[in-house]
């Protein structure tokens, strides 16, 4: 078989030029001077170097102008920031503080909205300002006497401060969530329902994301009044700009073909994925002692550590970052030539987010996924959300090593798998692992549990309605 390799070296895929031509992201027809925003904006936009509206800018930006709330699904990388963002420095008030909201679910993506939209007002009055954790509660209370028009934060201590009486949201006549399905989930939920609820009634509302899933769409248009839904994400989630592919691994032998990987390819700057915060770590050690410039970030790390690291990211000087999912949605750094899906995500939305960390704003980037046996359907879930195929990537001059004697098959979701020699092959990715491994491997079928020996592969939905403690991000 002869071996793909998609892009080779260093810098391949993040060096290209963007495609302000691709009809994919960017309007062909359309200025930035056709869409009713201001001088002083128009020239924040130039110095930024900005040529063309994306899609999601051309048609959500007029809409919001017009003072309309808005629904906006666009693929990853293609300018939502500023398509929330410009709206907003056209309409706010300099004079009034506090006037427009902006929630994202990370410190890391509002620290990085709060930048975009002061690099791009520049040229005006109106400021920016962020309100989350991390940072003293005082720091941030002393900095909000200046009277920011636009707070972008999170959402935990968003509500803090204001039960704190630090502020109120009386002013407030524009709400921004960013990654809204994940605002919108359970563990954010509440504390968007009580501030949007503390909100003006007569507020504009703008929801923006690549995935929006219908129930969450259903939630989102309780707080919003007759929004235009805008979608240019077209027939698949993700950018025809970034080669997607999957590579079949045992589980045993991840690490080992991670490092081949790495060390085999060299790609330019790699964000790897896993799913637990334990395997970041794991992995960051073990690439380290082979001598990998490696870095890790995920939530339990201090504040501090976690944004020297997107800044190393951000300014192009890391090599490889090991991060949890954390770092999956919204980060913006424009030289990440590869995302490796390390461990694949449950979720098949995350994998559309991961996978958005590279190919932005027209360049071309890289995915690489590993799938084990037990992952099959998993992958099949994420094709069927992003509406098309990801081609298996043969890599034969990697050799597989022996299965492990303590080694023990868990399912995606943790579950240990009663197996046996019989067990039947489930799906076609089973047989591209190993054809001699049978699908889920070692120890006889429980019969009791798997009546006709029908083992499943994936876990149930969700089970205990999210009551048990997650280990993730
Ligand atoms: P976002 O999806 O908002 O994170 O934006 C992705 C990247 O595209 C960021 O680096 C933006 O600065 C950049 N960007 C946004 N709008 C445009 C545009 N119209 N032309 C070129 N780059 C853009």
């Amino acid at each position: 078989m002869k071996k793909e390799r998609p892009h080779r070296g260093k810098g391949s895929a993040s060096q290209q030029p963007p495609a302000h031509a691709d009809p994919e992201i960017f309007e062909s027809d359309l200025g930035f001077d056709q869409l009713g925003l201001p001088e002083h904006v128009l020239r924040g936009i130039r110095d930024l170097g900005f040529e063309k509206p994306t899609l999601i800018q051309g048609r959500l930006i007029p809409a919001a102008m017009a003072g309309r709330d808005v629904l906006g699904q666009a693929k990853t990388g293609t300018g939502k920031t500023a398509a929330f963002g410009l709206p907003l420095l056209a309409r706010c008030d300099p004079s009034v503080p506090f006037q427009a909201l902006i929630l994202a679910p990370t410190r890391e993506l509002a620290v990085q909205i709060a930048d975009e939209i002061t690099e791009l007002g520049r040229h005006g009055r109106v400021t920016v300002d962020t309100v989350m954790g991390g940072e003293r509660i005082k720091t941030q209370a002393s900095r909000l006497k200046k009277g920011a028009n636009i707070i972008v934060g999170t959402p935990g201590r968003v509500m803090d401060m204001a039960q704190r009486g630090l502020y109120h949201f009386d002013n407030v006549r524009f709400t921004v969530l960013d990654e809204v399905d994940r605002m919108l989930d359970i563990g954010f939920r509440e504390d968007i329902r009580k501030i949007l609820n503390n909100c003006p009634k007569d507020r504009q509302t703008m929801f923006v994301s690549a995935t929006i899933a219908g129930e969450i769409e259903k939630l989102a248009r309780t707080f919003m009044r007759d929004p235009e839904k805008i979608v240019t994400s077209g027939a698949s989630l993700t950018v025809n700009l970034v080669e997607q592919h999957y590579l079949a691994v045992n589980p045993w032998d991840k690490k080992k073909l991670l490092l081949h990987l790495l060390t085999h390819e060299e790609p330019a700057m790699t964000i790897v994925f896993c799913r637990l915060k334990k395997n970041v770590d794991m992995l960051a050690k073990y690439l380290g002692e082979k001598g990998i410039d490696v870095h890790a970030i995920h939530g339990d790390m201090r504040q501090g550590k976690r944004n020297r690291v997107i800044q190393q990211l951000r300014e192009g000087e890391l090599t490889v970052l090991i991060a949890s999912d954390l770092a999956s949605r919204g980060i913006d750094a424009e030289g990440v030539s590869h995302v490796i899906n390390y461990d694949l995500p449950e979720d098949p939305d995350l994998y559309v987010h991961r996978i958005g960390r590279t190919a932005r704003a027209g360049r071309r980037g890289i995915a690489w996924s590993f799938v084990t046996s037990a992952q099959g359907n998993l992958l099949t879930n994420i094709e069927e959300l992003i509406n098309r195929e990801i081609p298996k990537m043969d890599y034969p001059d990697f050799i597989p090593g022996p299965r492990p004697e303590s080694w023990r098959d868990e399912s995606p979701g943790g579950i240990v798998f009663p197996t046996g020699p019989e067990a039947p092959k489930v799906n076609r990715y089973d047989a591209a692992v190993n054809p001699d491994m049978p699908a889920v491997a070692a120890g006889p079928i429980d019969s009791a549990r798997f009546p006709g020996g029908n083992v499943p592969t994936r876990m149930p939905p969700k089970r205990m309605m999210g009551r048990i403690p997650s280990n993730r991000r």
